[in-house]
């Protein structure tokens, strides 16, 4: 009894370890045969998807605020929250990166004027 099993066992052990190379190359093929069939498709609907999504998050952003203006932070703010933007940690942010870099861009220029003076 028990030896019928473990014949049929390892002769099945036998068979797959002999297959199990071919079986690889084989999935191996399908599975690049499938990429090239189905590429094109996928880049497609990837494509749409990326186009639906788009353009829901742009309807979604317009709807929630229809007066959105792009503030030179990269920012948006509409007009009811302006002043609210403008205490924001980004905008602040860029108010001190344009302040640093016109006082370093104008004493540059200072001092090299007074270098040729
Ligand atoms: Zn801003």
């Amino acid at each position: 009894m028990a030896t019928y099993n473990e014949n049929k066992y390892e002769s099945m052990k036998k068979y797959r370890e002999k297959h199990r190379d071919e079986y690889l190359e084989g999935r191996r093929k399908y599975s690049k045969l499938h990429y090239e069939n189905h590429k094109e498709e996928k880049r497609k609907k990837s494509l749409e998807y990326y186009h639906n999504t788009k353009n829901l998050k742009g309807s979604e952003s317009l709807r929630l605020s229809p007066s959105s203006i792009l503030c030179e932070c990269e920012g948006h703010y509409t007009m009811k929250n302006k002043s609210q933007h403008l205490k924001t940690k980004k905008h602040q942010q860029y108010l001190e990166k344009i302040q640093t870099s016109t006082i370093l861009h104008s004493s540059e220029s200072g001092s090299s004027s007074t270098m040729i003076a």
